[in-house]
């Protein structure tokens, strides 16, 4: 039994002992926050920038011009609604031209103005990792994305980079010296415009397929319905604490 007592006795100072190589903690993903979590005021005024966007996005798109980079549109809002400035991806000049970074950039031209601090920046997608920490650089209150990179990706087949906007948020700590992510996100607004109607299925097969179109690698388990998959980890997580725990106890009698 003592064998035991002093092995984990000893991998509890050799854990306790460890230094790190990462000079910085590991940040959690930020809140994410979803139309449920509004107020209904508050969904309003966000649906209606939303629609806003999405409308310029199909017509771009779809009617009036036929520019495909135009599904990634983007708008600079003041919260008393007034949108100051509104743009789309213009991938056809630089692949790097993005909605986010191309409206940011333009409007920060437009009015001679380097930080956008008090305002909110709308996208039809989520932000890349790209987009979001030009977001974050640039100061705003809050970001609002319509349909999300995990379904652009998994569900219409569409090349992404597979970092959640959230994950980039939560190292934003880094920005300030209280430590603070300021920026808020707001997913998922008004979904059922953005993605059937801005966004197509470009999987293969559909008729759709595009230069963007991928096969995805998504995990077989995943599904749009698991609204809450962290509950299927924390259950996971359970049976093999108390699987460890009962390994370990019935070692030491
Ligand atoms: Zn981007």
């Amino acid at each position: 039994m003592y064998k035991y007592i002093f092995a984990i006795l000893a991998v509890m100072f050799a854990v306790s002992s460890a230094c790190s190589n990462s000079p910085w903690k590991t940040a959690s993903p930020s809140v994410v926050k979803l139309p449920a979590d509004l107020s209904a005021a508050e969904l309003a005024f966000h649906e209606a920038k939303m629609m806003e966007i999405a409308q310029y996005a199909i017509n771009e798109t779809y009617h009036n011009n036929k520019i495909p980079n135009a599904i990634f549109t983007a708008s600079i809002v003041h919260p008393n609604g007034t949108t100051i400035c509104m743009d789309r991806n213009r991938g056809e000049d630089s692949s790097i031209r993005h909605g986010e970074t191309q409206v940011i950039l333009a409007c920060s031209e437009k009015f001679k103005k380097n930080t956008w601090k008090g305002y909110y920046l709308y996208t039809t997608g989520e932000s890349c990792p790209m987009c979001q920490a030009a977001i974050m650089w640039a100061g705003f209150d809050k970001v609002i994305y319509g349909t999300s990179v995990k379904t652009l990706y998994c569900e219409l087949c569409m090349s992404q980079i597979l970092v959640e906007s959230n994950f980039i948020n939560g190292y934003g700590y880094g920005l300030n010296d209280a430590g603070n992510v300021t920026l808020e996100i707001i997913g998922e607004v008004l979904t059922n415009v953005t993605t059937p109607q801005v966004f197509r299925n470009w999987c293969p097969g559909q008729g759709n397929e595009t230069f963007w179109t991928i096969h995805p690698k998504c995990n077989s388990d995943y599904s749009p319905s698991c609204v809450n998959g962290s509950s299927i980890l924390s259950t996971n997580f359970v049976f093999t604490f108390v699987a460890i725990m009962v390994i370990a106890i019935s070692m030491l009698f």
